[in-house]
């Protein structure tokens, strides 16, 4: 079995770690390029969402490196995310590409069969070894949202543009090497030191919550390097989904139905969208309140062209951002998508941000 999965930002680093550690063999799709965007758009349904066709590019390209096995998530709900699994098994059939897929449906009311999944998965590795396996994945995955929230707090501070970048693609890097827990605590070290060095300004950066579907939130491929773009702008981004975050509450608390965010989340949100509509509609309007409550200077929201959560949401934050006193910033995004075209309208926004601040606050916020 040669396991692949598709990538979404950094979740291949701890996925290898869990694999291998497990004697998987793991065939990594490589880096997400045009030509994956240009193949997964050409096989798939015009108007499926832009991760779908973005995961067809990444096992297609898997499968061209001698990968046999899909791992994939399944999802719940009113979105399309329920069929994802049925559409792209459907489409690498009709290529005539042979693939084994193995869908691992959320916890929550697939308990044992996600676990007799894993347990099918880890073939005949011990319990310690699977133990060993999931310990070493849940410490990087922890070092990678701090990693993440590190640059994010450096990238608009620093001295020498492309600094923070240069350094975060050596620390994913190193906590890719990094084989047993003590490695990872080591290159934790490591990376604190490292950004320590980074020099920076003084000063008070613009604050701006990114919220939106969980895919083009994480994967700079499909974001066009938004977080980056942002941050080397001189403003400050708080991602309103980390992953390991994710992880905890989808995999770990939904499955104990411990999720007391969830409740909280749908308590903030009743004045304007009273229940799930599935992906993260319902997240982005409670995350902009809690922003404007926390006093961000705005909010950008992004999410795939024809995602359905994403269009409920966009609809409803004109309101949100009216009556929290909160700009709002919604853009959707496919295929066609132009870097340049994003990146003006993303200026016009933080300096339309910038003046409101300085007026309200006599600072001087225009970065470095
Ligand atoms: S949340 Fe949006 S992008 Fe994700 S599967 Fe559902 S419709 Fe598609």
């Amino acid at each position: 079995m040669k396991v692949t999965f598709p990538h979404m930002g950094t979740v291949a680093i701890p996925l290898k770690a869990f694999f291998r550690t497990l004697g998987v063999e793991v065939i990594e799709p490589p880096p997400i390029t045009d030509k994956t965007i240009s193949l997964g758009s050409r096989y798939s349904p015009e108007f499926a969402c832009l991760p779908l066709k973005i995961n067809v590019g990444n096992y297609l390209e898997a499968y061209e490196r001698g990968a046999d096995t899909i791992i994939m998530a399944g999802g719940v709900g009113p979105c399309r995310f329920g069929y994802y699994a049925q559409v792209q098994r459907e489409i690498l059939a009709d290529l005539g590409i042979k693939y084994e897929m193995i869908v691992l449906e959320p916890p929550r009311g697939h308990l044992w069969q996600t676990l007799g999944q894993l347990w099918q998965l880890a073939g005949r590795a011990s319990p310690a070894r699977i133990w060993q396996a999931g310990r070493l994945a849940w410490a990087k995955l922890v070092l990678l949202d701090r990693l993440d929230r590190l640059a994010a707090r450096t990238r608009c501070r620093e001295k020498n543009r492309g600094e923070t970048g240069e350094l975060y693609r050596q620390a994913l890097s190193w906590i890719d090497a990094a084989a047993n827990l003590p490695a990872v605590a080591a290159v934790e070290r490591r990376i604190r030191a490292a950004f320590e060095e980074v020099e920076v300004w003084d000063i008070t950066p613009l604050r701006v919550g990114l919220v939106g579907e969980i895919y083009t939130v994480l994967e700079p491929a499909a974001n066009l390097n938004i977080e980056r773009f942002l941050g080397e702008l001189g403003v400050e981004v708080e991602r309103g989904i980390y992953l390991g975050d994710w992880v905890i509450a989808h995999l770990f608390l939904d499955a104990l139905r411990l999720r007391k965010d969830r409740r909280l989340m749908e308590e903030i949100a009743a004045p304007y969208l009273g229940h799930f509509v599935g992906g993260h509609g319902l997240e982005n309007i409670s995350q902009t309140i809690e922003y404007a409550r926390r006093g961000f200077a705005g909010v950008i929201h992004i999410g795939p062209l024809t995602c359905m959560p994403e269009i409920v949401a966009k609809t409803i934050l004109p309101q949100v951002s009216r009556d929290w006193d909160i700009p709002a910033f919604s853009f959707l995004l496919d295929e066609h998508t132009g870097e340049v075209g994003l990146q003006t309208r993303l200026e016009a926004f933080i300096e339309m941000l910038r003046a409101r601040a300085e007026k309200g606050t006599g600072l001087n916020l225009s970065g470095s």
